[in-house]
């Protein structure tokens, strides 16, 4: 996916995460989807999750969604990511042990405050091409 090419560290993992979760729930949801991939409808939400990580309003610092207490997802989507994360998050530790732990110890961190301003990873890139 092009757009993943926009995300860096945290963020591009983070996404790289998701999209791991998605092939999950997709290939058990959707079993009529290309033999490569994920389906459309799933393909546009990892789209839509893309673009909510390159503006989240806390960067790299960025907390778990779950406990954001901006939560910029449109309802549907929010609650298309709390199915994902509820079907594909116990199946994850198998194929993907280390994005498991890493994800389940982001949810135990505690809710942040507002966010600062400006760190976006988008704003974050607006000021390197000047
Ligand atoms: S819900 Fe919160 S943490 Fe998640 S992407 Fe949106 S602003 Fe960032
Ligand atoms: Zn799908």
């Amino acid at each position: 996916m092009a757009e993943a090419e926009l995300l860096r560290g945290q963020l591009l993992y983070e996404f790289r995460t998701m999209q791991a979760m998605v092939e999950i729930y997709c290939k058990a949801h959707h079993p009529l989807k290309p033999s490569k991939g994920v389906c459309q409808q799933c393909s546009e939400f990892l789209s839509y999750a893309n673009t909510r990580l390159d503006r989240c309003p806390y960067g790299q610092e960025k907390p778990t969604c779950n406990k954001c207490p901006v939560h910029c997802y449109k309802p549907h989507m929010k609650q298309k990511a709390r199915e994902i994360m509820m079907f594909a998050g116990p199946r994850m530790l198998l194929p993907h042990p280390i994005m498991a732990i890493k994800h389940l110890l982001a949810e135990r961190k505690p809710a942040p405050g507002l966010p600062p301003e400006k760190v976006s990873n988008r704003h974050l890139r607006k000021a390197e091409q000047g």
